[in-house]
């Protein structure tokens, strides 16, 4: 089996806050995980439980009280690239040309170049728009894709997603996530940051984050269904199985499709390979 490329290895790590009052507030404990390249991780966890300090660790804003990070080159700006929460907070310039010029890529190009190069920066997330545009005219949907688009445009190793949808409406996540998919198979290493989870059927690893540490690390399947996520092949021969997964202790209901799946595995049928969203039940329903 080929070797996975470790892009950032981090070893035992903690951060801890310094108050006011001069006492230290312990926000992670012990984190310990690699992040290999082509891997798509999706991060949850309640409020609070440590998720953006992974997405600030990653990006080098935030240094570890204890423990190591080791990354695959020390620069940290060019290998990572964030998308966050807030599409306004990420602008520098007024129009979207204004903003992609600010990036080094930008920097190299005459400016005949720049407008070809506007047009294939923006049509990588799927706008079609004018790059004198300015972004204050844009939806909130429009916006993230241009923070995106910029993100990408340099060719980062790693994209950082840290609630990129959380105000979005439906129509824009899905957009969100089909850049962020073409992105994925383009090549770029994604780590994407959600509390929604039918944005972690994607994901080729699951991190579940709890107060401060990791509870979970592993695959989607075993992610939503537990045990049996992981035996999906043995299924058949699984009369009983233990409602209880991962997703279910760390406090989240699972998605619709995948207790609609549940249900029916209780009736006795057989679904192989267990479904993450509703094409997939779809079709291991009108296979059967
Ligand atoms: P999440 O993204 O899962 O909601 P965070 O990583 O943002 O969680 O925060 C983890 C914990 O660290 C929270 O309890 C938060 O209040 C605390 N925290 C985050 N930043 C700071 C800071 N600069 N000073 C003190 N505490 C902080």
């Amino acid at each position: 089996m080929r070797t996975r490329e470790k892009l950032v290895s981090l070893k035992n790590a903690s951060i801890v806050y310094r108050m006011e009052s001069g006492e230290g507030r312990r926000v992670w404990s012990g984190v310990s995980l690699d992040i290999h390249r082509g891997e798509w991780v999706a991060v949850v966890g309640p409020n609070g439980s440590g998720k953006s300090t992974l997405a600030s660790v990653l990006l080098g804003m935030n240094p570890l009280s204890e423990g190591q990070v080791q990354r695959r080159t020390d620069d940290v700006t060019s290998m990572t690239r964030g998308v966050l929460q807030l599409p306004e907070a990420q602008f520098i310039g007024e129009t979207i040309a204004e903003e992609l010029d600010f990036l080094p890529q930008a920097q190299q190009l005459t400016a005949e170049g720049r407008r070809s190069w506007y047009a294939e920066v923006l049509a990588a997330v799927g706008l079609s728009l004018s790059p004198e545009r300015t972004m204050a005219t844009l939806s909130g949907g429009q916006k993230q894709l241009v923070n995106l688009a910029a993100a990408l445009a340099t060719s980062p190793e790693i994209l950082l997603l840290d609630e990129p949808t959380a105000m979005l409406d439906p129509a824009s996540r899905k957009e969100v996530r089909e850049a962020v998919r073409q992105a994925h198979q383009g090549g770029t290493t994604i780590v994407w940051i959600s509390h929604r989870l039918e944005e972690v059927a994607d994901a080729t690893r699951v991190i579940g984050f709890g107060a401060g540490r990791i509870t979970f690390d592993g695959e989607p399947r075993k992610f939503f269904y537990g045990e049996v996520g992981e035996k999906s092949e043995k299924f058949e021969k699984i009369k009983k199985f233990e409602k209880s997964s991962p997703c279910v202790e760390l406090g989240f209901d699972p998605p619709f499709v995948i207790q609609t799946a549940m249900h029916l595995l209780e009736q006795g049928l057989t679904l192989h390979p267990l479904p993450l969203n509703m094409e997939e039940l779809a079709e291991v329903i009108s296979c059967r």
